[in-house]
């Protein structure tokens, strides 16, 4: 017990700080939280699953065409985009209204309200009310990135918009080549509007695995997704009902919308670390050890405020690990290896371990086995659509340090092929795994004839 109104406090109701809380009280400890916007933050409310959501909505266009290869025939069929966000916006509540449960059960105090640092223990809420703690949490997340120089930003959308647009844009154009512009171009694009993604560089989604971003490009230029490479909008307008986009190389784009996804920023802006002195990367990022403490003590912090992975599920064990160690009698801390993460483009992208670039700086010899095959159901649908399956094996120990995978259910297939590689499989064991048939997935366990081996460059 301490002399303050909370053991824990945490600013900031997304998945970090919720599970933070939650686990806190449950060890005995006296937890406040406050939300400046929603409970359930960006994953809930505004990333992850309003996201997937609308990514399933997207990919019905290919099941209907599909279907006729099959012998369906089908009216044309129609999207209704208000019904999608009308039953999407329902479910949201159903989960926002579950973390608030969630949270009222575990016997936390919730404040529904922005909360900022008056000193190292005590909070100024949105309300005019002080509480002070002896341990505070942020986790505050991200916010979108727009460029700031950008002569016409006010025009432009982000993904916090783009959840809630009055209609489908006829004419979408997307600027940034990381998750969530490639994402969006998929779900646009299926949705049918005629769909642009604009990238500064040569080739969408850099740091993956370069097989897999060929594959994306080529599927999203056969899917009609104009990508326009090695070019930025210098300057946006309005243009009668929609908006004109000048390139810097003097082309002009006009759009219903533009979207910017040139990535997020640590969400900190008026907390007050600076008076602090709290310490910070140079995009705003909290730096913090091990136990997740920044560089004040009784001050910590996890999830995309930290710019470390930005992912659920790591927000989520980072929140979970900080509040058994520091509440529960149980340290432990988060391992950062070996995540597994997913693109849910169509197709999607499914990647657990090293890319190849980066395996072959870290293995002597680095054997590939790699895949590319028409996937059973494209035999009667006539889709033009490869699979792509990608193993990295480390030509010493055997170890797989690499699996990638682009086509359907990538994510589902990598999360499971994520559990060997943490427990240090070796192909030899996925060789000895009996195939699981017909499936697009056994390709993983019967790739026997290895298509290149790499050495490192001496010296
Ligand atoms: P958040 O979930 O962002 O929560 C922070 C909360 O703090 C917010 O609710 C905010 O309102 C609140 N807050 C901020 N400042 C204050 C304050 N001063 N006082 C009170 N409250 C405050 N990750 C995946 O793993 N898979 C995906 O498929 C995926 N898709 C995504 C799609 C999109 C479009 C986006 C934007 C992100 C996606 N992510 C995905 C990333 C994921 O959403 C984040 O990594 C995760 O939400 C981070 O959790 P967090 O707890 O750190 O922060
Ligand atoms: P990303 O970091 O993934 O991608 C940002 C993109 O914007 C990159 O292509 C980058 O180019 C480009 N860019 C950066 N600055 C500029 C600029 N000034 N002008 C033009 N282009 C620029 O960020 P996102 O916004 O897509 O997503 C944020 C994070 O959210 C992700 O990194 C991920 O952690 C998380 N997320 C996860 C998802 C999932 O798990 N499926 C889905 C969505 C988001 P360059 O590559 O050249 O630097």
């Amino acid at each position: 017990m301490t002399g303050h109104d909370f053991d824990l406090f945490v600013i900031g109701g997304g998945s970090g700080g919720v599970r933070a809380a939650r686990i806190a009280a449950g060890h005995g400890a006296r937890v406040g939280i406050a939300e400046e916007y929603r409970f359930g933050g960006t994953c809930v409310i505004r990333g992850c699953v309003p996201k997937k959501l609308m990514v399933y909505a997207s990919r019905y266009s290919d099941a209907f065409e599909d279907a006729r290869g099959f012998g369906w025939s089908l009216e044309e069929p129609s999207f209704d985009w208000n019904g999608l966000i009308a039953a999407k916006d329902k479910e949201i509540g159903r989960l926002e209204g579950l973390y608030h449960k969630g949270l009222e059960t575990a016997g936390v105090a919730i404040f529904a309200e922005r909360a900022t640092f008056q000193d190292r223990h005590t909070l100024q809420l949105a309300s005019g009310r002080t509480v002070t703690a002896d341990k505070i949490l942020i986790a505050t997340g991200g916010t979108p990135n727009i460029d700031d120089k950008l002569q016409g930003r006010e025009h432009v959308i982000t993904s916090n918009e783009a959840f809630h647009l009055d209609k489908l844009p006829e004419r979408v154009v997307i600027a940034g080549g990381g998750y969530i512009a490639v994402e969006f171009a998929g779900i646009f694009a299926g949705l049918g509007a005629e769909t642009t993604l604009i990238y500064r560089g040569e080739k969408i989604l850099r740091g993956f695995d370069e097989d897999l971003r060929d594959a994306v490009s080529e599927a999203y230029g056969k899917r009609g997704i104009r990508l326009i490479l090695g070019h930025v909008f210098s300057r946006i307008e309005k243009a009668g009902s929609g908006l004109a986009g000048h390139l810097d190389n003097g082309a002009q784009l006009e759009a219903d919308q533009i979207m910017f996804a040139i990535g997020r920023s640590p969400n900190v802006r008026g907390l007050g670390l600076e008076e602090l002195g709290v310490e910070r990367g140079w995009n705003g990022r909290i730096v913090v050890d091990g136990e997740s403490r920044s560089s004040v003590d009784n001050i910590f912090a996890v999830g995309d405020v930290c710019d470390r992975f930005n992912l659920t599920p790591v927000a989520i064990r980072e929140g979970h690990a900080f509040a058994d160690t520091q509440f529960g009698g149980k340290p432990w801390r988060i391992d950062h290896q070996l995540i597994p993460t997913a693109v849910f483009s169509t197709p999607e992208i499914g990647t657990v371990g090293l890319p190849e670039h980066l395996a072959i700086e870290h293995c002597k010899v680095l054997d590939i086995y790699k895949s590319s095959f028409r996937p059973m159901r494209a035999t009667l649908s006539g889709r033009d659509e490869k699979m792509l399956m990608k193993l990295l094996v480390d030509g010493e120990s055997g170890k797989i340090v690499g699996c990638h995978v682009v086509g359907d259910d990538a994510a589902e297939i990598v999360q499971m092929a994520a559990i060997a590689m943490r427990m240090g499989a070796r192909k030899e064991d996925f060789d000895n795994t009996m195939a699981l048939h017909p499936s697009a997935a056994e390709e993983l366990v019967t790739m026997r004839n290895r298509t290149e081996t790499r050495r490192q460059a001496a010296g």
